[in-house]
């Protein structure tokens, strides 16, 4: 790579560029293509824009780079682009990097770095070989960060969509939007579904796994009670060195609503657990959970004797955190759980320094001494 450093003036050149590129890369988004946008400048005047569009236009070919090319050779009326720049929001491909190459550009800065494909650097690097005739500039970096979050949002809504597909919903229930969620910032942990055991009768059931998933770690299930859901262990979950486990209960949280009251007698939620359990930790753990799960907690514990080392009733912090217990329940229609079990709840769960505390307990139980 022939990356030189930017002069300051440059650099803020750059990343005005690159913010065009990046809404380029925004438009592909809306068309469902890959996210990847570029933009080729001349003498500091746009020539030409170009996104990904393999998928509509049925041309492999049709990357960001090679559109905003075409069409800019098109409008100088040129093949060769001499003095030109690209900006383009992800590292170039080989067919790209070959084709600015031809085209003899002066320069090329991208965004963030692909490290499948990418022919900048990445994966291998045609602009610093030696044996090609032509030398173009590279540039890497610029706004990376905007640039990849585009695409991780593409792909990850993409696997969403799969998922919704490949886990369908039962007639008689409902599943909250999950946009509904999205405001509790501190609630950003990977989902989790399991939809085929036996008891779950083909609703599916949420939960967040975090921290290390070998049977060696200390591993602390976190039940809530009628009218809460997960976000009720939410500084818990994710302390390091410690597998937390923390399933919502179907009707609650981002578990599926059945929308019949019928749906939720305690043994059942108790047998769903106990399966659940039985696949994600077979090992021994420590039960964690809130006084309006005290009932259910009891239950579990006499359904799996000796699974549980240790079981502990989770302290109130006092945060307030009434929008997020509303959040799972959109309307009346997904409120089926609430009216069987119990009303929204008033608790706040552990605070951060009583899950700090609490972890200890946890690893003690287990016979690890605390760090
Ligand atoms: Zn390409």
């Amino acid at each position: 790579m022939t990356t030189e450093p930017a002069l300051p003036s440059q650099t803020s050149a750059d990343a005005r560029w690159m913010a065009l590129a990046l809404a380029e890369a925004r438009r592909a988004a809306e068309a469902g293509e890959v996210p990847v946008g570029a933009v080729l400048v001349r003498n500091g005047q746009l020539v030409a824009t170009g996104r990904n569009a393999p998928v509509a236009r049925h041309d492999p070919s049709a990357h960001a780079e090679i559109d905003a090319l075409r069409a800019g050779a098109a409008a100088l009326g040129n093949y060769r682009l001499d003095g030109c720049e690209l900006f383009v929001t992800l590292e170039p491909c080989a067919m790209c990097a070959g084709a600015m190459l031809h085209a003899r550009l002066a320069r090329v800065v991208f965004g963030a770095a692909d490290p499948k494909t990418g022919a900048a650097g990445s994966v291998l690097d045609l602009f610093a070989e030696p044996r090609l005739n032509h030398r173009t500039q590279v540039q890497g970096g610029v706004l990376a960060a905007e640039c990849s979050a585009v695409l991780q949002h593409f792909f990850q809504q993409r696997r969403e969509a799969a998922r919704e597909q490949a886990e369908p919903l039962r007639d008689d229930a409902l599943r909250t939007p999950a946009e509904r969620f999205d405001a509790l910032a501190d609630y950003a942990f990977a989902p989790h579904y399991v939809q085929d055991l036996p008891a779950l009768n083909g609703w599916r059931m949420h939960y967040v796994d975090e921290g290390p998933a070998d049977a060696q770690a200390a591993c602390c299930v976190c039940l809530h009670g009628p009218g809460e859901w997960g976000y009720f262990f939410r500084h818990l979950a994710g302390t390091p060195g410690l597998r937390t486990l923390v399933p919502d209960l179907v009707g609650f949280g981002k578990s599926d609503k059945p929308k019949r009251e019928a749906a939720h007698p305690l043994e059942w939620h108790c047998q769903v657990l106990g399966e659940w359990l039985d696949r994600v930790a077979p090992a021994r753990a420590v039960l964690v959970h809130s006084a309006a799960a005290a009932g259910l907690a009891a239950l579990l514990q006499a359904a799996r004797p000796g699974k549980f080392a240790a079981v502990f009733l989770a302290p109130e912090g006092g945060e307030p955190v009434g929008a997020a217990w509303r959040a799972p329940f959109p309307d009346r229609g997904y409120q089926a759980g609430l009216r069987a079990l119990g009303p929204i709840a008033s608790s706040s769960g552990p605070d951060a320094a009583q899950a700090a505390l609490l972890a200890r307990k946890v690893r003690n139980a287990m016979g690890y001494s605390a760090p």
